[in-house]
């Protein structure tokens, strides 16, 4: 299809880890993440705290063992403080989001009725990047995925910022899927706004390829692969 990428980054990459480490650190001392506590159902075996939502039949969704509710302390991202800003920001910039359906979604659903402080760190796991100040926890999990959009251009948190990230940040566009539409549009840009940095100028989330049977899925047999099509169009 003729594509290629600039650079192929992993979140362990280690540039990367080094900036979460001090971005996470930046947040905190600026009082937008502070220490609380993380409920949900947990299940024992698998090391997992799991929502309502995610349960099959009442049960973890990995392993299919009974989970009970539990707490453990985690640190929090203050969403709220942010939630006006953003609001603001989306009034005033209709073509931030694409299409308006989307927007819609999010004002409606997640941002006027109040947003909720997001989950930021866990300890019932050790892999992920350890918080530099507190290395019982690490970094979960968007803070750590979403920022590696900067970090791999070069973004350096209380430093002078390579030329690439200059050059090209904020981004023109976001394209992504709608499944993670709340996570771009809404977690996204107020990381962000705590951190100073401009907002990319559109985000657009797009519909999923279904096939007419549905969901395209290995097991059913009905998914397309794009070498295929290539083949098929020379
Ligand atoms: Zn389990």
């Amino acid at each position: 299809m003729n594509c290629s990428y600039d650079r192929f980054i992993r979140t362990t990459d280690q540039d990367h880890e080094q900036q979460v480490r001090k971005i996470f650190r930046k947040l905190y001392d600026k009082g937008d993440i502070y220490k609380s506590s993380y409920e949900g159902m947990y299940c024992t075996p698998c090391e997992s705290f799991w929502t309502e939502s995610q349960l099959v039949d009442g049960k973890c969704p990995d392993c299919g063992r009974e989970v009970k509710p539990a707490k453990e302390e985690a640190y929090f991202f203050k969403m709220s403080k942010y939630a006006d800003q953003l609001i603001a920001h989306m009034n005033e910039h209709p073509e931030f989001i694409r299409p308006v359906s989307r927007k819609n979604e999010m004002m409606n659903n997640f941002l006027l009725p109040g947003l909720q402080d997001l989950c930021v760190s866990r300890t019932s796991f050790d892999w992920g990047i350890p918080v530099d100040f507190d290395d019982k926890h690490v970094v979960y999990v968007w803070l750590d995925a979403l920022t590696n959009y900067i970090t791999g251009i070069g973004y350096k948190c209380g430093e002078e910022c390579d030329e690439l990230f200059e050059k090209n940040w904020p981004a023109d566009l976001h394209l992504i899927g709608k499944d993670i539409i709340r996570f771009h549009t809404i977690y996204w840009p107020i990381f962000l706004m705590a951190l100073d940095l401009p907002l990319p100028k559109q985000i657009f989330g797009h519909p999923w390829l279904i096939q007419s049977d549905g969901k395209m899925s290995k097991s059913k047999g009905n998914v397309l692969y794009a070498d295929e099509l290539v083949d098929f169009s020379e």
